[in-house]
């Protein structure tokens, strides 16, 4: 038997949670819809929702706050819908612990390839389950050995040094999702450590010289334009 996932919709605008409810009842989703953020906070913590599409605009609360809220004891999958387009407002809710996030206007198609990442990410806790079973990370031709400390290219060690490691493994310990730069820093370098994405920059300059063919044109670790870094998916 296969088990429906229950999506969680908390959205004002009538329109939009009735496009969504059409859509994911379609695609053998059980959906449960609220129009406001108190009725969505009460929702999540009497049906525990496999995913959580939540609108930022929201008429009695800001969705960053129902967010934070959520975060600090779920890891239920949010994916963020709002009309915002700042980046900073992305980072924000990346921040704060959305695992995605939808622009306004956006298809279908898009909604559903958000849900279906959103909730393969909580099945694999820590990147895939390959790199939790054996300890290595494989796309392509890239090797991350986390019991050695070393990325192979083709079965040649890329000798990069520790800082341009730790960073390497993080993305792949979180394969297919963007980590903000500020969450690299801290993570990297201590909760203390400035944000300053320059040296970020640098060491990300020099593991895409070991290990991208052409480095102006990656293939492993993408740039996501003033947010941070994502490591492709592992095979
Ligand atoms: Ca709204």
């Amino acid at each position: 038997m296969k088990i429906r996932e229950k999506i969680l919709v908390i959205e004002d605008e009538q329109t939009i949670r009735n496009f969504m409810q059409a859509v994911l009842t379609a695609n053998d989703y059980d959906v449960l819809l609220a129009r406001t953020g108190a009725m969505g906070e009460s929702m999540i913590a009497s049906h525990c929702p496999d995913v959580i599409i939540l609108d930022l605009g929201l008429p009695d609360v800001d969705g960053m706050e129902i967010l934070r809220k959520v975060r600090r004891w779920s890891k239920v999958p949010i994916v963020v819908v709002s009309a915002r387009t700042h980046e900073r407002d992305k980072v924000e809710a990346l921040d704060a612990g959305a695992d995605d996030y939808l622009t306004k206007p956006f298809g279908t198609g898009e909604l559903l390839a958000r849900i279906r990442a959103a909730i393969r990410h909580t099945r694999t806790p820590i990147g895939s389950e390959a790199v939790a079973n054996t300890g290595i990370f494989k796309a392509g031709d890239l090797t991350i050995d986390y019991a050695k400390h070393r990325v192979f290219i083709a079965g040649q060690d890329a000798n990069l040094t520790q800082n341009e490691y730790k960073l390497v493994a993080l993305l792949g310990l979180h394969a297919g999702k963007v980590l903000t730069y500020d969450y690299l820093i801290k993570e990297l370098w201590g909760p203390s450590a400035r944000s300053d994405n320059q040296i970020l920059r640098v060491n990300m300059a020099n593991i895409r010289r070991k290990i991208e063919q052409n480095p102006a044109q990656p293939v492993y670790i993408f740039t996501e334009v003033g947010i941070g870094y994502r490591m492709i998916e592992g095979d």
